[in-house]
């Protein structure tokens, strides 16, 4: 069944630091799919926000000289500054420390209470801080390493209620049984192996050892542990549990959404765990997705202010415009891959796709009708030259596979197919060498129809790039001479809807960037970053 409704999520971001183009990745992907969904009309709900709670918070809060709170709402400014920069269209953004989120993470516990799948008891194990993970012998082996990250971990007891992890695992695991519940395989399969088979232990799901956290009503001194708190984000900001839960309705208990969690690797465990499992001890269905992205990494390795290799966004926002940057992020790694940032493929990747590609492919096309029609686009008709009737296959066969790949979250293939198109395109021109026809009063059908083919994939290509390129696809329908209205991806199958339009010649898309010297700003830029 197809689903005409989408909830998608950005895992919430811990704040303690400034967020770099790895933050920038995950959230700009979810907000291509996000308005890709609403370009096609389903009905969308997209969500973000920050994980605010938890030790590490209040101790970097201490070292500031501030308190807990401050220092957050500091972090969380920065952080929506960022998504304004890039266009984020979240329909919410939550925070950990709002009322509605504290007051529905308390409702959530009292839940799992009642239903005795929660006890008192006594923890001893290994805690590992930035992780805010306890783990067994087993899993810290005998270097006392924390399996997810890898940093010590120090031992640790205290009195803890327990989530029973073991009750609803049959219902994990045929929830696994659905080939798209967990992205890509390869993590479920981790889950099962590492986690599943060796016999999962309950879960400590409160802490008595620090404050700054969600209270809880069954424990004096007891607050939530941090991935309860983090994980119900997610119906927090839906209403889950108060008397205005219209959204939590319509984009969570309805069947006719689909749910996906956009997550990086780091956090499997959490998501595709305990999350399904304290979801259905409160009676709710699982998501549809959850989609792990890899990471955007550097050439030598992981972002980090020490190596002196943090990509900020902004200066490269400000220097190529949020459309490149957002097409960057969309094209250079493939969806559910790593991927590494290089100043070379950053200006290489804009070059060739933006410039060359799309930005050429709308110049000349929009100079040729002007130039030979004075500006009105011709009517189109098939089949009129030898290379029409290929090209116009390859339209429709492309608006028919981005459709399928985004609905199958292949982001980044049915961009390679968009950009395959155009690239076409291209070479449709040289084939059909249009100045050589205009040169010939009886070749003037054979013209009309070179103009109206390529006004034509020009449309197709931009309103699919659309949900990347915010600003510069409406600056090309206003050089095809269509209004709003006229924009519509019903549209698109539409071949007459581009005929008698007049065109406007506009400035440059894409101006052309020197590889040599913008290479060097970058790499300034990064080195610069302190
Ligand atoms: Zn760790």
């Amino acid at each position: 069944m197809e689903k005409k409704r989408l909830y998608i999520t950005t895992p919430i971001y811990y704040p303690s630091g400034n967020p770099h183009i790895g933050h920038a990745y995950c959230t700009t992907l979810a907000d291509v799919i996000a308005r890709d969904r609403r370009m096609r009309h389903y009905e969308t709900y997209f969500l973000t926000g920050t994980d605010e709670h938890g030790q590490k918070i209040e101790k970097n809060a201490r070292l500031a000289g501030l308190s807990p709170l401050e220092y957050v709402d500091n972090m969380v400014a920065v952080f929506k500054k960022l998504w304004e920069a890039l266009k984020i269209s979240n329909d919410d953004f939550i925070r950990t420390t709002q009322e509605r989120h504290v007051e529905c993470v308390q409702k959530v516990f009292s839940n799992l209470y009642k239903n005795d799948d929660i006890y008192l008891g006594k923890y001893e194990g290994w805690y590992c801080t930035p992780c805010e993970s306890f783990w067994t012998e087993t899993q810290v082996g005998p270097e006392h390493i924390c399996p997810d990250c890898g940093r010590p971990v120090e031992k640790s007891t205290e009195e803890c209620f327990f989530f029973k992890t073991k009750k609803y695992l049959n219902k994990v695991l045929s929830w696994y049984e659905d080939p798209k519940s967990v992205y890509p395989e390869s993590r479920k399969n981790e889950m099962v192996n590492t986690f599943i088979k060796p016999g999962l232990e309950d879960l400590c799901v409160s802490r008595t050892s620090f404050k700054w956290g969600v209270p809880l009503k069954e424990g004096e001194n007891h607050i939530s542990y941090v991935w309860l708190d983090a994980l119900v984000n997610y119906i927090s900001a839906l209403g889950y549990g108060t008397d205005h839960d219209e959204l939590y309705q319509k984009f969570w208990a309805s069947e006719e959404t689909e749910i996906i969690h956009l997550i990086g690797a780091d956090i499997t465990r959490f998501h595709t765990i305990y999350w399904p499992e304290f979801l259905t001890s409160i009676g709710a269905r699982l998501p549809d997705r959850v989609f792990v992205h890899g990471l955007l990494m550097m050439k030598d390795g992981k972002m980090s202010k020490s190596k002196g290799n943090v990509v900020s966004p902004y200066p490269l926002i400000e220097r190529y415009g949020v459309d490149a940057v957002r097409y960057y992020l969309v094209r250079e790694v493939v969806f559910g891959q790593d991927g590494q940032f290089t100043p070379e493929q950053f200006v290489e990747r804009i070059n060739a796709d933006l410039v060359n590609n799309l930005g050429n492919l709308v110049s000349r096309t929009v100079s040729m009708v002007d130039k030979y029609f004075g500006g009105k686009i011709p009517e189109f008709k098939s089949d009129i030259n030898e290379f029409d009737h290929e090209l116009e296959i390859m339209t429709n066969n492309t608006i028919n596979s981005y459709v399928e790949k985004m609905n199958n979250l292949e982001v980044t293939e049915a961009y390679i197919d968009v950009m395959n198109l155009l690239g076409r395109a291209n070479k449709y021109i040289e084939e059909s060498t249009p100045w050589v026809l205009a040169k010939d009063e009886n070749k003037k059908e054979n013209l009309e129809s070179v103009m109206s083919h390529l006004a034509r994939v020009i449309f197709v290509g931009s309103k699919l790039l659309e949900p990347i390129l915010v600003d510069k696809s409406k600056e090309i329908f206003i050089q095809l001479g269509l209004n709003e209205l006229e924009t519509d991806f019903d549209n698109l199958s539409n071949v007459n809807l581009l005929n008698n339009h007049q065109v406007n010649k506009t400035g440059v898309l894409f101006p052309r960037l020197d590889v040599a010297k913008e290479v060097e700003y970058i790499k300034n830029l990064m080195g610069g970053n302190k």
